[in-house]
């Protein structure tokens, strides 16, 4: 068991060949690390290098926080598996599993042990004693993890080890390879050019191309965030379709300009992330996965506002799913598409097909950069009162005040007259603004260059954090200035203190509906009808069966609670009372609603789902923590917790908001929270007062050690992984 630490590690070969560049890397003990790229793109320089194989031309190598450049590979404690196992042809298994112990004159008890364990783990104990000649492939390949086992080295390194079986075997051993991490809980590290073997066996995957490392980060999050052109398309088969677009703003809407004829929206959710607004009316690669790319009629109808045409050209039908080959106006290459192989094409048809343009990635042209970065939102605690007719969000000196639109767009109620985390994306904070608009104001104190834009980090009253802005690069950075930037509010999020998003990007469907509750001797029978004829029903056994004392049978009620409706009344479904996860699903068989996802709107591993479902008037909303496994499109199976069907008039969040009952406590709210900050400034004031050094004069309000403090956190969080950032930071702050 070990952690590695590379830092800036370099090779250059004889000859001048520069094989890797600055890898940076932190391996923690047990992680399963894989390097990817393309061939030659330095993944095994930088394994053998950790090996001690080859010489680190500059740099340094941890192990356990001891530097080992200069240690001799047979001490690192280290063991490699290479692609070619090279077993000793003459010696039996047993022997060749031995062989290395026995050089270090283990005693033979304890080579025997650890060889007939490591055996056991591989499940070759029957081959024991066969030569490798008379061994498949996959079984010499168990062979050599085998005499690697032996040694229980605190590091595996395993050098594209299954690249010689084929294609059969090599997914069987990719799951006994991941199934033996798993059982030596120790570090591995894996090179391989295949980026399915990647993505199914890496806790993260370091993603190389020309010795230069590109992203490193879970598999999901460089499928669905990754840093570069580069990387959205080596991850992903068939890759993903890079389409040369114009981005437009239109109506409040972004778009994307395909070619002369085509054009997709591009979804507020999406349009969020973008890190620098000066791109839009330019040029940029718009990047869509051939699964996202649908031609089922209701989705193309429900969508028109990001449907474009095409003709089909190649039909490649592999029984599970047809991949289609299509040639797109604007398009120089193929545009790829995945669909369900039920579905029948023709060659050189006309088809309309719906980009699902809310999983849509934005390049740069030029640098290949993503354009949806990170960070994505200033957290900042805050508070949200009900005064003025509407919601408002409070801290330090800032008000800003939520228009009626996005109130329908709150997912919980619970948040008005609470406490909350304010999120505001570094973009979303303008250096102009109107009249009335929201702002905040604070002092520059430091900035961070990334590739298109430059954050600049201010200390705001009332923030524990620095607020980071975005600002473009070339825009004058003056350390110690005050600064006043204004609030695009439909940019802002709130977040509950765990962590779950409460805007939606559109309004709430309010899930109601029309129906009766019925209890007919605790089993609850709800049907539903919606007002264009559509019904759904489902049911629950308010009930488990459990034996007495004296073995006699007994219905135990479970919940009494529950709400029964023997006449057609009102009734909604609260958007978080349904699951998607399988033991919800089999917990509650009969309580499970089916519809087809007609919007995803995604946040990290949180869902807004918007499904078309038959009994529901409008669309039925569903708020899904952890969510995953699903594309538009999809059918969609909704645990629905019996708790969560009300009996009753839906309220919006706009009328809980403008009832007098909340306004009247949110006014309450107002006096409390102004008469504190009111204290804290007599006390800011107060702490000011001894005479001070003239340099400090300016300072922050805050305490320095704390202010010290966070200045670390919002930079390294700031920092994308895959880019070279030049953080500039002066020290003294100011004139
Ligand atoms: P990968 O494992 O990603 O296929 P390598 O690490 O083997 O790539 O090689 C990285 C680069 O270094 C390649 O351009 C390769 O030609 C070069 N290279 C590898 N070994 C040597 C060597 N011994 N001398 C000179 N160049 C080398």
């Amino acid at each position: 068991m070990a952690s590695l630490s590379l830092k800036h590690i370099y090779k250059v070969y004889s000859g001048g060949v520069r094989a890797v560049s600055d890898f940076n890397l932190d391996i923690d003990d047990k992680e399963f690390i894989v390097f990817v790229g393309p061939s030659g793109c330095g993944k095994s320089t930088t394994l053998r290098m950790i090996a001690g194989l080859e010489d680190i031309s500059s740099g340094e190598l941890y192990i356990d926080d001891k530097l080992v450049n200069d240690v001799e590979p047979k001490d690192r404690d280290i063991a490699m598996v290479f692609q070619n196992y090279a077993l000793y042809p003459h010696m039996t298994v047993y022997d060749n599993m031995a062989f290395g112990l026995r050089l270090r004159h283990v005693p033979s008890k304890v080579i025997d042990e650890k060889v007939q364990e490591a055996a056991s783990i591989l499940g070759i104990q029957h081959l024991l004693s066969r030569r490798p000649k008379a061994l498949s492939g996959g079984q010499r390949q168990r062979v050599a993890l085998g005499r690697a086992i032996v040694r229980e080295p605190k590091v595996f390194l395993l050098d594209e080890p299954l690249s010689n079986l084929d294609a059969k075997l090599r997914v069987q051993m990719r799951t006994e390879i991941t199934k033996i991490h798993h059982r030596l809980a120790t570090t591995f590290i894996y090179v391989t050019h295949d980026q399915t073997e990647a993505m199914t066996m890496g806790t993260r995957i370091v993603v190389m191309k020309d010795g230069i490392v590109q992203q490193v980060d879970t598999p999901t999050t460089l499928y669905d965030n990754p840093a570069n052109l580069f990387v959205a398309c080596f991850l992903g088969s068939p890759q993903m379709n890079i389409f040369k677009a114009k981005l437009v703003e239109e109506n409040g809407n972004l778009y994307a300009l395909i070619g002369e004829t085509n054009k997709v929206m591009i979804p507020k959710s999406r349009a969020l992330r973008i890190i620098d607004n000066s791109i839009i009316g330019s040029e940029v690669l718009l990047g869509i996965r051939p699964e996202d790319v649908h031609y089922e009629q209701a989705l193309v109808d429900a969508h028109p506002e990001s449907v474009i045409e095409a003709t089909i050209d190649v039909i490649e039908n592999l029984g599970n799913e047809t991949i289609l080959y299509l040639n797109v106006e604007g398009k120089e290459d193929y545009t790829i598409s995945r669909v369900n192989s039920r579905y029948t094409f023709e060659q050189g048809e006309k088809v309309k097909m719906y980009l699902a343009t809310d999983h849509a990635h934005l390049f740069d042209p030029t640098t290949e950069f993503t354009l949806m970065g990170v960070p994505d939102y200033n957290l900042i605690p805050a508070q949200a009162v009900a005064v003025e007719g509407t919601l408002a969000v409070m801290f330090g000196d800032t008000v800003i005040k939520l228009p009626e639109e996005l109130l329908n767009r709150i997912t919980d109620k619970s948040v008005i007259n609470n406490q909350v985390l304010l999120g505001i994306p570094p973009t979303a904070l303008k250096a102009e603004g109107e009249e009335g608009d929201a702002y905040i104001e604070g002092v520059a104190e430091f900035y961070d260059n990334y590739p298109r834009f430059k954050a600049v980090y201010a200390a705001v009253p009332g923030m524990k954090n620095y607020l980071i802005v975005s600002r473009p690069l070339d825009s004058e950075f003056v350390g110690g200035e005050k600064i006043k930037t204004y609030v695009d509010i439909s940019k802002i999020q709130l977040f509950s203190a765990d962590g779950e998003r409460l805007i939606a990007d559109a309004p709430l469907a309010g899930n109601t509906t029309k129906g009766t509750i019925a209890n007919v001797n605790g089993t609850f029978g709800y049907r539903f009808a919606a007002d264009n004829g559509t019904k759904n029903k489902m049911s629950f056994d308010n009930y488990t069966i459990e034996a007495d004392e004296s073995g006699v049978k007994q219905h135990k009620t479970k919940f009494d609670d529950l709400q029964t409706a023997d006449v057609e009344t009102p009734m909604y479904i609260m958007p978080r009372g349904m699951a998607i996860d399988k033991e919800s699903l089999a917990q509650t068989p009969k309580m499970v609603l089916t519809g087809i996802i007609k919007h995803l709107d995604e946040y990290r591993k949180d869902a807004i789902v918007t499904v078309e479902m038959a009994g529901i008037n409008g669309d039925l909303t569903a708020i899904i923590r952890n969510f995953a496994g699903y594309n538009t499109g999809d059918k969609i199976k909704l645990a629905v917790n019996p708790h969560a069907v009300v009996v009753g008039e839906y309220e919006s969040v706009a009328a809980v908001v403008t009832s007098e009952a909340a306004q009247n406590e949110g006014e309450v709210r107002r006096k409390e929270i102004e008469a504190a900050r009111a204290k804290e400034k007599e006390l800011e004031a107060a702490a000011k007062q001894p005479a001070k050094p003239k340099k400090e004069q300016a300072a922050t309000t805050a305490e320095p050690a704390e202010k010290a403090e966070a200045a670390k956190k919002p930079a390294a969080k700031a920092k994308p992984a895959a880019r070279t950032t030049a953080v500039k930071r002066p020290t003294a702050k100011k004139k």
